[in-house]
């Protein structure tokens, strides 16, 4: 059951109130509680943005204006939560910017995808609050996603039980390791950056699938880094800078 009963009075709409947003639709909203067009308008706009800085998927556009974020945020953050920055979600961690969200999953789809056109099996490291398993849920067959965190991998479950999405797994345990019971993914994402990507992300993922995965440059930096499986090779590729909260190994 939704646990914000005050949640639609204190979203604070903004100029979209006042100016309609003329966008085109961007997708139905996937709401657990048949509130959801309470939101539509300001996600419409982030989708605006999103396309603005560069994002082009017409899948990642739609799933993102789809997924309601600020189920996901506490009720203090709520009114931040379509803003592009990264927010607290307890215990040290944070939900990555909604740019940052699309930007992985927009490389992530391009692994070789299913007949349908959506993505087959998706792994991803760091469940944190949900948010990004939940956009994932929408481009991919199946979503194992992993929390090395007790209490987050339960806020997770929290969040996202309204929202009933069958193909999302919800597992407690090192991401480190992978998730070989659901492996070959045709996808690897990870939501914390670690030193080298793991070999078993490397072993548990399908030829033609990629990973996506902040990672610890030489200059001690991270770099988003993705990672081609090809029948002859493994192909590497390093992009821009970016700040996640660093991949740990154990559970806690
Ligand atoms: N995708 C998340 C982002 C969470 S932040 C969201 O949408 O909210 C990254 C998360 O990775 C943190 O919750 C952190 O606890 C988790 N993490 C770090 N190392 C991990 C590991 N080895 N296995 C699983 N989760 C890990």
């Amino acid at each position: 059951m939704i646990k914000r009963p005050g949640f639609p009075a204190r979203l604070d709409l903004g100029p979209a109130q006042a100016r309609p947003v003329r966008a085109k639709p961007v997708g139905t909203a996937l709401s657990p509680g048949g509130i959801g067009l309470d939101s539509q308008a300001v996600r419409a706009r982030m989708v605006q943005k999103l396309a603005a800085q560069g994002i082009t998927d017409a899948q990642v556009l739609a799933a993102m204006g789809a997924i309601e974020r600020h189920r996901f945020v506490d009720s203090a953050l709520v009114n931040q939560a379509y803003e592009d920055t990264s927010l607290p979600i307890g215990l040290g961690q944070t939900i990555s910017k909604p740019n940052v969200v699309a930007r992985m999953i927009e490389l992530l789809l391009g692994a070789k995808k299913e007949p349908s056109g959506k993505l087959g099996r998706v792994l991803e490291i760091g469940t944190g609050c949900g948010y990004q398993a939940a956009v994932l849920s929408v481009v991919a067959t199946e979503v194992y996603s992993i929390e090395r965190l007790r209490g987050l991998h339960e806020k997770a479950r929290e969040n996202l039980r309204a929202f009933r999405l069958a193909n999302v797994h919800l597992l407690f345990g090192d991401g480190m390791v992978g998730y070989a019971k659901g492996a070959p993914y045709a996808g690897i994402i990870a939501a914390a950056g670690g030193e080298a990507i793991p070999q078993a992300w490397v072993d548990q993922l399908a030829v033609g699938g990629r990973i996506v995965a902040p990672t610890v440059m030489a200059n001690g930096k991270q770099a988003l880094v993705v990672l081609e499986k090809t029948p002859r090779e493994l192909k590497q590729t390093v992009l821009e800078a970016v700040h996640f909260v660093p991949l740990k190994s154990g559970i806690a």
